[in-house]
Order: structure tokens, then C-alpha cells, then sequence
């Protein structure tokens, strides 16, 4: 099974947030500060990378 995250660990739970189905719950990654972001529903988790800034 592929885990679309880091390999991190230390997650620190940041909030949540309703979405269109059920609510997403977000958490930081302390190790690379991207954001993994949890569906309700049971959907995979996604995550986003800290570093997106445009240049
Ligand atoms: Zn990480």
C-alpha cells in the first residue's frame, strides 16, 4: 500500500476542517513542515509539501 505522506511521525494535529464530505483533519509533519490532510470518510490521506512558494 502507498502512503501518499512523509515518512514522518511526529505529527502534531493543527485542526479540522468541514469539506464537501464529513470533515478533513489536518496535521503538520514537526520533521519537514509539510501538511497531511485526513478525510473523515476514510478516503487516502494526501499531503502537502511545506516548500510550494512561487519564486
Ligand atoms: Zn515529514
Amino acid at each position: 500500500m502507498t502512503k501518499k505522506t512523509c515518512n514522518h511521525e511526529n505529527l502534531e494535529f493543527i485542526g479540522s476542517q468541514k469539506a464537501e464530505k464529513g470533515m478533513n483533519k489536518y496535521f503538520r509533519c514537526l520533521d519537514c513542515g509539510g501538511v497531511i490532510v485526513i478525510p473523515e470518510n476514510g478516503k487516502t490521506a494526501y499531503f502537502i509539501p511545506k516548500h510550494e512558494e512561487k519564486k
